[in-house]
């Protein structure tokens, strides 16, 4: 990285604006530092409102960017910008057509939470046949009561949307003995040892649907729960929107599916009615919250922010 310091942009600064960074490991922060550019870090320790961010960013050139928001008014305010470097994958809270205006660069890190998205689905999947949670809390409230759970073995998964998370699902499952199947509106190729099925047929076919789409659309509503087999299990680990809340309620209340887990919710922090059910899983939004994608994550976002702005530096 010697040559940025004969860059245009030598002893410029960087803000890292996302809640915590190097918390686990110093070594992403010692690799910015090292860069010669100097580093503002969000003292806040929390999700940056605007004049925060503006405040903390203003002479910037480049951003290591968390979920914060990015609005036309803003990125038109940050002059020196050249590139925000988003450590995560989601890019909603930027808006992309004015920063393509501007020639900021955007970049993100697709690919750092997989695993740790992939491997929370199966801990749900094995939560829920076990019913540990639920037993979990049962015997906090001093009750020792014994329910009756089912294997995974054998068991028919049918993968809503075969991205990266997706597949990594499906192959953490293999070894469990289980028939995976998937949905996938975009992809054009099949995937080897994997069947596809139409939405409407993988929802008939499946013990487990496991919901892994990008977009934001709503893909599992009152319709879809409808054509899901009785007593089957539903998980959500991709987005909010992805499945409709209030038709998933009125499903587990009935005990038409036999039980859900959801990571993501349309309203975070979550505090609506399936609360109050007892056959769901709830977690805050964990998905990528592994200490070792966390660190991955962030050593690859100053990686992607140094190599634009070194580009940059180089006049393309
Ligand atoms: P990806 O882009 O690799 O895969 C998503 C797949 O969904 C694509 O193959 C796409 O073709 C497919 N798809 C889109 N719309 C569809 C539809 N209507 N029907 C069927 N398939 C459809 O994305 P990814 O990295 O695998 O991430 C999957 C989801 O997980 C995203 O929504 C992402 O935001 C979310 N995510 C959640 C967490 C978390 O903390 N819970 C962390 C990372 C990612």
């Amino acid at each position: 990285m010697n040559t940025l310091k004969k860059s245009p942009f030598y002893n410029n600064k960087i803000a890292i604006t996302t809640s915590s960074f190097a918390e686990y490991d110093d070594k992403p922060l010692k690799l910015l530092r090292e860069s010669e550019f100097g580093v503002l870090i969000n003292p806040h320790k929390r999700r940056l409102e605007k004049n925060e961010t503006l405040e903390l960013c203003l002479e910037c050139i480049g951003i290591i960017a968390g979920t914060e928001l990015y609005d036309d008014n803003l990125l038109r305010q940050l002059k020196n910008l050249k590139v925000i470097s988003r450590c995560g994958v989601g890019l909603d809270t930027i808006d992309l057509r004015t920063a393509e205006a501007l020639g900021i660069k955007v970049v993100n890190t697709p690919n750092g939470s997989t695993l740790a998205v992939a491997e929370l689905t199966v801990a749900f999947i094995l939560d829920l046949l076990r019913k540990v949670s639920f037993m979990h809390l049962s015997v906090k409230d001093r009750k020792w009561q014994k329910k009756m759970g089912n294997l995974l073995k054998d068991k028919k998964i049918g993968i809503v949307g075969f991205g990266r998370i997706g597949q990594k699902v499906a192959q953490l499952l293999m070894p469990f003995g289980c028939t995976v199947a998937y949905c996938d509106l975009y992809l054009k190729d099949g995937i080897p040892g994997f069947s596809s099925l139409p939405l409407e047929e993988l929802l008939g076919w499946s013990d487990i649907v496991s919901v892994h789409v990008s977009g934001n659309n709503t893909i599992i509503g009152a319709k879809e729960i409808n054509l899901m087999k009785r007593g089957s299990w539903l998980i959500n680990t991709s987005r909010g929107k992805s499945v409709d809340e209030e038709a998933l309620y009125n499903s587990l209340k009935s005990r038409c599916l036999q039980g859900a887990a959801l990571d993501v919710f349309t309203q975070e922090p979550y505090c609506g009615k399936l609360l109050e059910l007892d056959n769901v899983i709830l977690t805050p939004h964990i998905g990528s919250y592994a200490v070792e994608t966390r660190v991955e994550m962030e050593r690859e976002a100053v990686v992607n922010l140094l190599k634009e702005l070194e580009l940059r530096g180089r006049g393309r």
